[in-house]
């Protein structure tokens, strides 16, 4: 029989054991070993079986064995220092508390996933894992984030595999009463509620829980409650479930009630509001409309709170992908808010940041993407290639400029170390090295031998085997209730064979299947005699994506042969907890994306940081860190004819580069069996990526390079009751009204021979055409560089031109003013040089923030 309700009973803990509670409620059990250590202690077997989940342990375990540990003075010590080592940790000053200077005192990072621990399923990939290392990252660096997400109550999906390869999605639902939540509520123990006003005259409720990432909260709207129609219960049914209008929905809430959200948590913990605000992609950008939506009540127009909105809000974009970004049809967008959504914002105002207005662009199209970039002043791509590729994609929104002048900057992505480092390496560091910050680690020591490397790389390698047994077994019980489970799945992978993982989302441009691209080449490998490979794969296809599902099935039916079977597997389900014992477990870490699509991938980090070596192509993170002895380049074949030449050659290189530069040199091994040069590899990856691959050294940019600028920018517009803020919207309305009329009149030149040489001083004199703006409003540079055959510069500097005195404020408007400098040529060769002219205000980040440029000739 099935329940019609389910709900879940809190364990009464003994008061000797209350410290169990305290732990269990602070997510930071998620990364901090010996928290996790307490709590297997409890039930070793049960604490694997439930996904490593204290509050689920907690609520699972005999009572019998809580009252013997509670009589356990050993026992309960252990969990009171514990407690104590938690507490102190959430107090104390960290690396934040010591920067000097200007910082924000509050910072709302938004997300539409985070995946947090394997308990939390609130993520689909890569952008959910990210968010999660964001926010553990800054709770141990004591930066003041609060996270801002939603609640969905079937988290993304459940994936099983049908005895034909086909991926089967199931949605089981969560209670958020069995997870570490616990519900927002006011002093006098009311919950706090949101609400949006929505077409037809409904309004969307939503109640907010929270969770608590170590020193950050983390909130999550939630729209299953009674207030709600059962239509709009279902809000927050799944993440990137419904299309249209309910992922609209979604984001309303997750922008706008978010915001409000926000206000409502700082204001009852007596804080300050937040004074920048993080997107992560378009999905939650509707925040930044809300904001200007309240500081339109308090007295300032439209365009005056745009400039305060967009100076504290910082817009990453995570993907060159088209279908990773959000567009709506524009009519749609309209209907929502034609209401009373968002007061004192006119519809047209908010349509205009939405629109691609410019060549290739949809009218009839609402991109979140766009209104990210409008919306927010400092923005960031997610490694240097997909920096400059996102330069190039959005370089539409600052016509004139070249795409190096678009003001999109790139941090690269990090995970967090303590969460994705296995236990077995982190002991190897404690007992070795002396530190459990393994990021730090002093690993070209050789107080760690070559043999202790290799038996703990050999010991990740026995668990994860074991692991993927234990998986394939009960999917295979899952396939063929109550029969018993055959012999050959005890023989799954073999603890000694070099393993390849390939775990990640299934969408085309990852190409999951390269590596069948020649059937017989892979079976030849995996069943070498001397250098043999198995490789685990894992990932989940979006429920809409039939192609995608397509290219799991074709996997799966090629490791059912039984001469390949326990060579190659494909686990269902990848999530979290695999991922923790897979990347450990795995030598090489493969990925085969079609360059540039990958903005950063972060698998590969991961794998990295357990001493797997990668096998990539190079796109993402792994140009920038690629140095030859840390794994391998498979090289793109960007210039082939077409995709499936592309896809060719690729899988041409991935099979000579396996074959004759991956296994042989893990199969040399000297007398004590170890791989020397392996191991060597293995040791250089550990002390040179870990430092840079951890988030910790990306949380700490993202302050450096963004949060605090859009504090102190957010905080100069504020001052005064917003007068820097309405000084700059006034300004800005005079250039676009002006700009049509700015002109590069006409340049001359002088003072080089004619033949120029090196050391000859190019004097430049640029009449320019203002059109009533002053001299002071303006930038007149000179850019120059090296000339190719096409006009083109390369190398370019850029240097400022000065007004000249004599003929600035004369009267007469209409003549051009003056500006003059020198250039001196330090260089032979082709030279060339142009002038252009973009505004000047010491308030934008970039000169071409506002898109606007006049150019010579
Ligand atoms: C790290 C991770 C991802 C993202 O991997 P990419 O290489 O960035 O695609 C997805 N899912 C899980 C469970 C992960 O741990």
């Amino acid at each position: 029989m099935k329940a019609i309700r389910k709900f879940t009973v809190r364990t009464v803990l003994p008061a000797s054991l209350a410290a169990l509670d305290e732990l269990a409620a602070n997510l930071r059990w998620s990364w901090h070993e010996p928290t996790r250590q307490l709590f297997e202690h409890i039930a070793p077997e049960l604490w694997r079986e439930i996904g490593t989940d204290p509050v689920a342990l907690l609520g699972a375990v005999d009572t019998a064995r809580l009252e013997s540990l509670a009589q356990d003075d050993g026992y309960v010590a252990w969990a009171n220092a514990t407690r104590d080592e938690l507490r102190e940790y959430l107090e104390k000053p960290r690396w934040y508390q010591g920067l000097e200077g200007d910082k924000p005192a509050s910072i709302a990072y938004f997300s539409p996933e985070f995946g947090i621990a394997a308990a939390l399923p609130q993520y689909s990939g890569g952008l959910g894992i990210l968010a999660g290392d964001h926010l553990k990252s800054a709770s141990d660096l004591g930066v003041p984030l609060v996270g801002v997400g939603l609640f969905y109550r079937a988290g993304y999906f459940s994936q099983a595999i049908s005895p034909d390869g086909w991926q089967l999605e199931s949605y089981p639902l969560l209670d958020p009463d069995g997870l570490p939540l616990s519900v927002l509520r006011r002093a006098d123990g009311s919950p706090v509620q949101v609400s949006l006003a929505l077409p037809d005259d409904r309004t969307l409720h939503a109640r907010v829980w929270q969770a608590m990432v170590g020193r950050i909260r983390l909130l999550m709207l939630d729209t299953d409650i009674p207030e709600n129609t059962d239509e709009l219960r279902l809000v927050t049914d799944r993440l990137y479930g419904g299309g249209g209008e309910h992922r609209l929905l979604q984001e309303l809430l997750l922008g706008i009630g978010g915001a409000r959200a926000v206000k409502k948590w700082s204001s009852l913990n007596g804080q300050a509001d937040p004074e920048v605000f993080h997107t992560n992609e378009g999905h939650a950008g509707f925040l930044g409309l809300e904001r200007i939506s309240s500081l339109i009540g308090e007295g300032l127009s439209f365009a005056e709170a745009l400039q305060v909105a967009r100076a504290g809000t910082v817009f990453t974009t995570h993907t060159p992908v088209a279908a990773g970004i959000d567009r709506f049809d524009r009519s749609l967008v309209r209907r929502y808010f034609e209401t009373d959504l968002l007061p004192g914002v006119a519809v047209d105002d908010l349509l205009a940041l939405g629109a691609e207005n410019f060549a290739d662009g949809n009218p009839d199209v609402f991109n979140m993407a766009l209104m990210g970039l409008r919306l927010g002043q400092h923005a960031n791509g997610v490694s240097k290639l997909h920096g400059e590729v996102s330069r190039v994609m959005f370089k539409g929104l600052w016509p004139g400029f070249d795409a190096a002048d678009v003001p999109i900057d790139s941090i690269t992505n990090g995970v967090h170390a303590p969460t994705w480092t296995d236990p077995a390496l982190l002991a190897l560091a404690q007992n070795r090295l002396g530190t459990s910050d393994t990021s730090e680690a002093d690993w070209a020591s050789p107080a760690v031998s070559d043999t202790d490397l290799w038996q703990v790389r050999g010991q990740m390698r026995r668990q994860f085997v074991e692991d993927a047994r234990r998986r394939i077994a009960a999917a295979w019980q899952d396939q063929n209730p109550g029969g018993i489970v055959p012999s050959w799945i005890g023989n799954v992978f073999d603890p000694d064979v070099l393993t390849i993982g390939f775990a990640r989302r299934v969408p085309t441009y990852k190409r999951l299947t390269l590596m069948l691209h020649d059937p017989e080449r892979l079976r030849a490998l995996l069943l070498h005699p001397e250098h043999p490979i198995q490789i685990v794969i894992a990932g989940k296809s979006h429920p809409a994506d039939e192609e995608g599902k397509r290219l799991i099935q074709r996997i799966v039916q090629f490791a059912a042969d039984p001469e390949l079977r326990t060579r190659i597997a494909f686990l269902p389900d990848y999530n979290i907890g695999m991922a923790q014992l897979m990347y450990p477990g795995t030598d090489v870490w493969l990925n085969n994306p079609l360059r540039p699509l990958e903005a950063c991938g972060t698998s590969g980090m991961k794998a990295a940081l357990n001493g797997a070596l990668n096998l990539s192509i190079l796109d993402g993170w792994w140009p920038e860190y690629y140095d030859g002895k840390n794994g391998w380049a498979i090289p793109s074949a960007d210039s082939a004819g077409d995709a499936a030449e592309r896809d060719r050659i690729e899988a041409d290189a991935l099979y000579e580069l396996i074959e004759h530069q991956v296994a042989p040199p893990f199969y040399d091994r000297n007398a004590d069996g170890v791989p020397e040069r392996w191991v060597s590899s293995i040791r250089h990856t550990l002390a040179t990526l870990s430092p840079e691959l951890n988030a910790g050294r990306m949380v700490r940019q993202y302050v450096q390079k963004l949060y605090r600028p859009a504090g102190k920018a957010e905080a100069r517009l504020a001052e005064n009751n917003y007068r820097a803020a309405r000084e700059l919207a006034g300004w800005k309305g005079r250039i676009v009204s002006s700009w049509p009329g700015v002109a590069v009149a006409h340049v001359e030149s002088g003072g080089v021979a004619t033949v120029p040489q090196v050391g000859d001083a190019l004097h430049l004199r640029a009449h320019i055409q203002l059109n009533g703006l002053a001299p002071e409003d303006v930038t007149v540079e000179v850019v120059y560089g090296k000339s190719l055959g096409n006009d083109d510069l390369t190398d370019v500097i850029a240097m400022p031109l000065a007004a000249e005195p004599f003929v600035t404020g004369v009267t007469d408007a209409g003549a051009p003013t003056l500006f003059t400098g020198t250039i001196e040529l330090d260089r032979g060769g082709a030279f060339g040089y142009s002038v252009r002219v973009v505004p000047r205000n010491e308030l934008l980040v970039s000169p071409a923030e506002m898109g606007l440029i006049a150019v010579a000739g």
